[in-house]
């Protein structure tokens, strides 16, 4: 596969490629160019001149065209979906539904846009007006996980591409095919040539060119903390603009009035989706104490019916961690909390299962008692193990919950409405769902609080983080004399 640059499959300029395998196989599924700066500053370019003819495409223009890629990313699901579980590793059914996502993006945003009101506000001296009008930025840099490579390009190409900007991608090293294969799919649609450009390589070569280039306006990021902070620091020296959304240690808080059943689900839902890959799943969960015991036999029950395996076969409920190292800094943290004295629930680990000995598989490990200084409270886990807290009731529940780095989900479980506000309401985290697994929904602004990043994506607020704002101020006529100098 090549990468996508003013709209061709090229190679980059040393000849170097990337190999991507298959996390459930080991197998090599094909490789990229392992591009460089050159390249970087190639599709930027291209992204520059781009901009001059999409950013005075009318509003309505813009809007036809997203439709119209929603139209032909959903046309190719079938395709694209095997494409993303080959790379990624999540099962097939989960791989289609973030594809249809990227689509639902595009939708959204084909929607909003054109149907934007604006205000025009007087002075409160009463001497004339101001209005406020909104401008694209110009290229924006998208640097993109591996978790969820194809609704994340969709959270920042959609509304980007929607206020008017273009694109230079950079897609993880180990998730980049189907990136290219949407972004290949757009010139079906209407967009100009290099409107959208995928440069495959190094975070520390491509992301580092992306982040330096003068000609980049903004930068949209998700991923690791540390990479976030490395990239804001990165991004001082232009004053780029910044959407980041890092990582979260998620707590679901289970109440002793809840709906225990679908809670069971929701937990099993909201830890072992995508591999417990996802910046929302729940990290940490905290059941009260009277509930607690049967909360855990369901739970335990469930836990045990989930089918790991090769995300190909239908079967499957649950893929591979995507990568060796993951897995083992997953197994490092379940380690570090038996360590402290944590009591295995239920014991996970790699399984034995003939055809999964060259994946990166693991079983559904819980855990109890579970020590508060431990890895796997204090750090994110992306995989497939939770650790069970008890509490004793609200305000436990809540501080324990804040008690941590990040801030980016978290949910209650309740049928008291009060009481749901109030831990909606003192929870520090951009998202409480009440009585909901953490499902996001594109007219629903997403983004973290404290070390979890800043900006949001999606919903309307989403479109904010893509223009420049501007304020043109009029003195009506005959006013301005007030303002002759000196002032007396
Ligand atoms: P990273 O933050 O390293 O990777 C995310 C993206 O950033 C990739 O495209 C990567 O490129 C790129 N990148 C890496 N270094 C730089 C750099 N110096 N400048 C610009 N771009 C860079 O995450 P990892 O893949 O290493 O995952 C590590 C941990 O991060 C996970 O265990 C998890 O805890 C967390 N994470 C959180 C996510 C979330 O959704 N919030 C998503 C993914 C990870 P390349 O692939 O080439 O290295």
């Amino acid at each position: 596969m090549k990468m996508l640059i003013e709209g061709q499959l090229t190679e980059s300029q040393s000849a170097d490629v990337i190999r991507v395998s298959n996390p459930a196989t080991g197998e090599l599924v094909d490789t990229v160019p392992k591009g460089g700066r050159e390249d970087v500053k190639r599709a930027v370019d291209a992204a520059s001149e781009a901009f001059k003819v999409w950013s005075e495409r009318p509003a309505i223009e813009r809007s036809r065209v997203l439709l119209k890629i929603a139209e032909v990313v959903r046309a190719d699901v079938a395709d694209l979906a095997r494409s993303l579980t080959l790379e990624q590793g999540k099962p097939l059914g989960e791989s289609s539904s973030e594809i249809n996502s990227f689509a639902n993006s595009c939708e959204y945003y084909a929607g909003l846009i054109g149907r934007q009101r604006g205000a025009h506000t007087p002075f409160s001296t009463g001497e004339g007006f101001f209005i406020v009008t909104k401008r694209p930025l110009g290229v924006v840099g998208a640097i993109l996980p591996w978790n969820f490579p194809v609704s994340l390009m969709g959270w920042k190409v959609a509304p980007g591409l929607a206020a008017g900007n273009t694109f230079v991608v950079k897609p993880a090293s180990t998730t980049p095919i189907t990136d290219i294969k949407v972004a290949a799919l757009l010139a079906k649609t209407g967009l100009p040539a290099g409107a959208v450009n995928v440069v495959t390589g190094p975070g520390s070569v491509v992301g580092e060119e992306i982040i330096e280039n003068p000609k980049v306006a903004k930068i949209a990021f998700t991923g690791e903390t540390a990479t976030g902070k490395r990239i804001m620091e990165g991004a001082a020296k232009s004053i780029k603009r910044l959407t980041l959304e890092l990582g979260g240690s998620d707590p679901m808080i289970v109440c002793d009035d809840a709906d225990l059943e679908l809670a069971v689900e929701a937990a099993a839902w909201g830890r072992f989706r995508n591999c417990g890959q996802s910046c929302t799943s729940v990290k940490r969960l905290f059941l009260f104490d009277s509930v607690a015991d049967e909360f855990v036999r369901s739970f335990v029950e469930k836990v045990k019916t989930i089918r790991v395996g090769n995300g190909l076969e239908k079967t499957t409920h649950m893929g591979p961690v995507h990568t060796q190292e993951q897995r083992e800094k997953v197994e490092s943290m379940v380690e570090d909390a038996k360590s402290r004295g944590a009591k295995v629930i239920v014991k996970g680990g790699r399984p034995m299962n003939k055809g999964l000995e060259r994946g990166n598989f693991l079983v559904p490990t819980v855990l109890g008692d579970v020590d508060y200084d431990a890895k796997i409270s204090r750090e994110e886990c992306f995989g497939p193990a939770l650790p069970i807290f008890v509490v004793k009731d609200v305000e436990e529940a809540i501080q324990r919950a804040n008690d941590t780095p990040f801030g980016l989900g978290s949910s209650v479980w309740t049928k008291d409405v009060e009481k749901a506000y109030h831990v909606a309401e003192r929870i520090e985290a951009g998202t409480t769902w009440v009585n909901s697994p953490p499902i996001a929904r594109a007219e629903v602004p997403f983004g973290g609080f404290k070390q979890s990043g800043f900006g949001r994506e999606l919903g309307i607020e989403g479109l904010d983080y893509y223009y420049e704002t501007k304020s043109i101020q009029v003195l009506e006529y005959g006013k301005g004399k007030k303002w002759a100098f000196p002032i007396n």
